[in-house]
């Protein structure tokens, strides 16, 4: 991934941290310190096998589990434990865990000591979008990743071992940003999804292609556009819809990816509307969301109201504009500014279809 000054290096494979500890012994031995920072239940589930395949000494920090991480508290934390530990300039942190882990952590390496390098090592699906990029953040009662920077990672380190303890619900969730993936890239490679009967149908070599294919996609936009002022928007494609359903249900009762999974869905009937996309495409994708078990059932308990209210109040949103990534056909994206009568015609629809 090139982005400016920083160029790094994905790597993704199977056993991969033992080759990247070798080929670093000496670079890091003029490191002072060398901080891992994951949460609980990945520690717990992986403990044995980082600490066989990690061979460089470090120490560990351990957060709260997923989306509780992202905090003022645990961010202190950590900046705290940096320091009792005598972390300086010359240190370097590794995230190990999700999206959540990793945003806290590329947070913190970016704001202490004014800036550390960081490693990221990702271990859930959806983190193949997560960890590269470098969008960092914490929440804010007030709203989610309000507070962050664009941080670059020095390093992502995508081993697939981890990947195994994932369970269902998180498969999914991050399998929709794969599949937005796909749809603002390359139509045969949505074909790829369309023929699956359901979660369990996926074959692990082809979701490696397909996390693959979903880095690629996103290092080529974010290449373009580091700081979301153009290119970057398109990664937004399902999130406008997606982000009002995941705040209304509320966070951690819905995964992000479900919600952004949702999302898509009147993103495509507008891109029927506004593009060329086949009409009926909305409908299919609708129908492979609920073989693969999404539950649109949490738009039922959103009034269309409250979900404007939150689209009103999103990043994407300037001067009361909602800004719609769309699809001119599949693989194509571009943004279109969209008025709320629009939006809820296609979340009407949306409700009928769940019905
Ligand atoms: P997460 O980090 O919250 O992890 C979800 C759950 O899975 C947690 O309970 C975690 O402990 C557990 N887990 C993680 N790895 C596991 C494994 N290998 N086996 C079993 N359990 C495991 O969730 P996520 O979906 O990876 O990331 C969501 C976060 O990512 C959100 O905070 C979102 O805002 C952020 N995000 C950031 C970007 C970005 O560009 N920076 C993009 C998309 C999402
Ligand atoms: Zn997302």
């Amino acid at each position: 991934v090139r982005i400016k000054d920083s160029l790094y290096d994905v790597h993704l494979g199977e056993n991969i941290l033992q080759e990247f500890c070798e080929r670093n012994a000496e670079a890091f031995q003029k490191v002072d310190q060398i901080v891992v920072i994951s949460d609980e239940n990945v520690w717990n589930l992986h403990k044995d096998y980082f600490q066989q395949n990690f061979s460089l000494p470090y120490k560990i920090h351990l957060v709260p589990n997923g989306e509780a991480c992202k905090t003022f508290e645990s961010y202190f934390n950590v900046q705290t434990f940096l320091l009792q530990e005598n972390c300086s300039r010359n240190s370097i942190l590794f995230a190990l865990g999700g999206g959540a882990v990793g945003d806290l952590t590329g947070f913190v390496a970016s704001t202490f000591m004014r800036g550390i390098p960081f490693y990221q090592i990702p271990t859930t699906i959806l983190a193949h979008d997560s960890a590269v990029g470098g969008k960092t953040a914490i929440n804010h009662p007030n709203g989610k990743n309000m507070i962050g920077a664009f941080y670059q990672p020095k390093e992502v380190l995508y081993d697939f071992h981890f990947l195994q303890t994932l369970p269902e619900t998180e498969v999914r969730s991050g399998l929709a940003e794969v599949i937005k993936h796909a749809l603002i890239s390359d139509e045969n490679w949505v074909n790829e999804f369309l023929h699956l009967a359901s979660i369990a149908d996926i074959q692990k070599r082809e979701l490696l292609v397909w996390l693959e294919k979903g880095i690629r996609v996103k290092a080529q936009i974010v290449e373009l556009d580091e700081r979301e002022q153009s290119y970057r928007k398109y990664l937004n494609f399902g999130h406008t819809y997606g982000h009002a359903i995941e705040a209304s249900v509320g966070y951690g009762k819905i995964t992000h990816g479900e919600a952004v999974m949702i999302g898509l869905i009147p993103a495509l009937m507008l891109s029927e509307l506004h593009g060329k996309v086949e009409v009926g495409y909305a409908h299919k994708v609708f129908g492979l969301a609920k073989k693969l078990g999404y539950q649109f059932q949490h738009v039922l308990n959103c009034s269309f109201e409250q979900l404007a209210t939150f689209m009103l109040k999103d990043k994407k949103t300037t001067n009361g504009e909602l800004h719609f990534a769309l699809l001119q056909k599949i693989g194509e994206p571009f943004v279109k500014v969209i008025s709320m009568e629009e939006v809820k015609k296609c979340d009407e629809q949306l409700r009928k279809w769940i019905e």
